[in-house]
C-alpha cells in the first residue's frame, strides 16, 4: 500500500470530522490509517463528529467482512476519545461543563470553568473579566432555595444589566454574603442573614457550611439515625469516613475545581477519620 497516498487520503478526510478542536486529530488520522489499512476504499470519504463527548464516525461499508473490521476500528477510537482531552490531547475524561458532555483534560476543565470573584475594590469578576461593581446593583433576585441570583445593574451612561449566578460556581456564597442585604427583596432578608448566621461546622469537609442538614461547601448530607444511613453504613463514624475519602479521591475534581472558594470559614478542629490502609482498601473497591 502506497504510504504516499494514505497520507493524502488521511489529511483530506480530517476536515470531515466535525470536532470542537485539534485534540482528537492524532486520534482521527490514526483511525483513517486503519480504516485505509483496512482495505477501505480510499476513493470514499470518511465522515465523523464528536457527539456526548465521544468520538463518533458514521461512515459503513456494503461489504460485510469490511464493515466488521470498520465497526472494531470505530469502537475502538471511540473509546479511546472519551479519556483524551479534545482540545490538547493529553489524558482527559468525561465531564459535564454547563448541561455539555465533553472530555478534557483537568487543565482545560478548570480553563472552562466559572469561577466568581470579588476583588477589593468591590468589582466581581468571572474568568478574570470584570462584570460588575457591587455599588452598581440596583436590584437582586433569589431562586426559593437561594442557590440561583440574578444581579441587576445601573451604572451611569450604561444601560441596565443581568448577571447570573449559580451555587455550581465557586464564590457563589461570598457574593451573597458580601452584597448588602437591603439590595435584596425585603421578604427574602431575613432567609440569608439567617442562612449564614445558623452554619454549623460539617465533619465531613471540614468547613462552616452545614445549613439545614447538608454542607454548601461539599454537598454531603449529615448523618443521621434514619434507616438509609444506618443501614448503609451502620454507625456514623463509616459514613464520614467514606465521604471523606470521596473528597480525598476526587475523583470529579470538585475539589480542585473549588480550591479558591472562600465562601466558608474552616472548621478549627476537624478530624480526618480514615487511614491510609482505609484509603488503599477502598480505591480497590472503587477502581
Ligand atoms: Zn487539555
Ligand atoms: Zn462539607
Amino acid at each position: 500500500m502506497n504510504k504516499e497516498e494514505i497520507s493524502l487520503f488521511i489529511e483530506r478526510n480530517l476536515t470531515n470530522f466535525s470536532v470542537n478542536s485539534t485534540g482528537w486529530d492524532d486520534l482521527i488520522r490514526k483511525l483513517l490509517f486503519e480504516f485505509a489499512i483496512a482495505g477501505w476504499n480510499m476513493e470514499h470519504r470518511v465522515f465523523g463528529k464528536e457527539k456526548f463527548g465521544g468520538l463518533r464516525c458514521y461512515t459503513y461499508s456494503e461489504d460485510e467482512e469490511l464493515n466488521n473490521k470498520l465497526k472494531a476500528i470505530k469502537d475502538k477510537y471511540s473509546e479511546l476519545s472519551v479519556k483524551t482531552c479534545e482540545i490538547c490531547g493529553s489524558e482527559g475524561k468525561m465531564r459535564t461543563v454547563g448541561s455539555w458532555q465533553t472530555t478534557l483534560c483537568l487543565n482545560h476543565f478548570l480553563e472552562q470553568q466559572p469561577v466568581i470573584e470579588i476583588d477589593e475594590k468591590q468589582n466581581v469578576r468571572r474568568d478574570h473579566k470584570t462584570l460588575l461593581n457591587i455599588k452598581n446593583i440596583v436590584k437582586a433576585d433569589l431562586e426559593y432555595d437561594l442557590q440561583r441570583m440574578w444581579i441587576h445593574t445601573k451604572s451611569f451612561g450604561n444601560p441596565e444589566e443581568t448577571f447570573y449566578f449559580s451555587w455550581q460556581e465557586p464564590n457563589y456564597y461570598l457574593l451573597l454574603k458580601t452584597i448588602p442585604l437591603s439590595i435584596f427583596p425585603e421578604d427574602r432578608r431575613n432567609e440569608i442573614s439567617t442562612l449564614f448566621q445558623s452554619l454549623q461546622d460539617c465533619e465531613i469537609c471540614g468547613y462552616k457550611a452545614v445549613h439545614q442538614k447538608t454542607c454548601l461547601r461539599c454537598h454531603h448530607e449529615q448523618w443521621n439515625e434514619s434507616g438509609y444511613f444506618v443501614e448503609d453504613y451502620g454507625e456514623k463514624s463509616h459514613y464520614i469516613k467514606e465521604c471523606q475519602m470521596d473528597i480525598f479521591i476526587d475523583e470529579e475534581d470538585y475539589e480542585k475545581y473549588f480550591t479558591y472558594d472562600q465562601s466558608f470559614e474552616k472548621s478549627t478542629d476537624h478530624q480526618i477519620l480514615f487511614s491510609s490502609d482505609d484509603l488503599r482498601e477502598y480505591e480497590k473497591l472503587l477502581f
